[in-house]
């Protein structure tokens, strides 16, 4: 019954999931930590099933980086919840925590224009393009954001091979904003061949896909596992895992996660 993620008591959580499957098996479980974030979701409502067994080390090491996720993942212009939500109390967490982490919003009316136009989003004559907030990250957001990335992969590892990622595991990330749909590449390497598998994502038979939504591949044969996902709609990624060192390409070594 090892893949059940069940809610109920921690005790009886902790004899399913004796490890936390963050850290590489080296910590036994002492929280149930939610991933993603429940930061995410509209009024704290995380997913069925989401739920994995986490050391206190790794539960506590994303809480900054959960809230600035919960306000980037907020910034854009296709976000359902984005009218049923204020943004505000998002956005002073951030300033008052990771200052340096607040995302930058695209101003120029012509980029903005053009993003709503790949979009398919037609936008009424008394709005202007730039108020859709298509946020920009740099690298360095990026990187600050891994520490939630990296606990996504080993969580959504964990849950579909049961296996726990092992110490020194890497990852090769690629992650957007909303801002790729104006690149040509468009969202093509989010629906490779190989993603096969789309679970649910809901709660009490709610629907919560609008919030997240990931595919999912695994190859027996070399053990490689590969997850696209969006936060909302305002971050997109693929992720695969574990490489070997002779598996990457030179741009792939940017954007590499470490399990620790
Ligand atoms: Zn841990």
């Amino acid at each position: 019954m090892r893949d059940q993620l069940v809610m109920g008591s921690l005790e009886k959580f902790k004899e399913i999931h004796p490890i936390c499957c963050f850290c590489g098996g080296k910590a036994g479980t002492e929280s149930r930590d939610e991933v993603p974030p429940r930061t995410l979701f509209f009024g704290r409502h995380w997913p069925e099933g989401y739920q994995f067994p986490a050391c206190k080390n790794c539960n506590g090491m994303s809480r900054l980086a959960d809230q600035a996720i919960g306000l980037i993942a907020r910034m854009s212009l296709l976000d359902e919840y984005a009218d049923r939500e204020s943004i505000i109390p998002w956005l002073k967490g951030v300033q008052n925590n990771s200052p340096d982490r607040l995302p930058e919003l695209v101003t120029s009316p012509i980029e903005a224009r053009k993003l709503l136009k790949n979009a398919g989003i037609v936008k009424s004559a008394d709005e202007f393009s730039i108020d859709y907030n298509i946020a920009l990250l740099d690298e360095e957001t990026f990187r600050y954001l891994d520490v939630i990335f990296r606990k996504l992969f080993c969580a959504i590892y964990y849950k579909h091979t049961q296996k726990i990622l092992r110490s020194g595991s890497l990852i090769a990330r690629r992650c957007n904003t909303n801002a790729f749909l104006i690149e040509d590449e468009g969202s093509e390497w989010l629906c490779l061949n190989f993603l096969q598998n789309a679970p649910k994502i809901c709660r009490n038979g709610q629907d919560l896909s609008q919030q997240f939504d990931y595919r999912w591949g695994y190859s027996a044969i070399d053990g490689i596992f590969a997850v696209s996902f969006h936060l909302r709609m305002g971050i997109f990624g693929l992720m695969i895992g574990p490489l070997i060192d002779s598996d990457l390409e030179e741009e792939d070594t940017e954007n590499l996660l470490v399990v620790p």
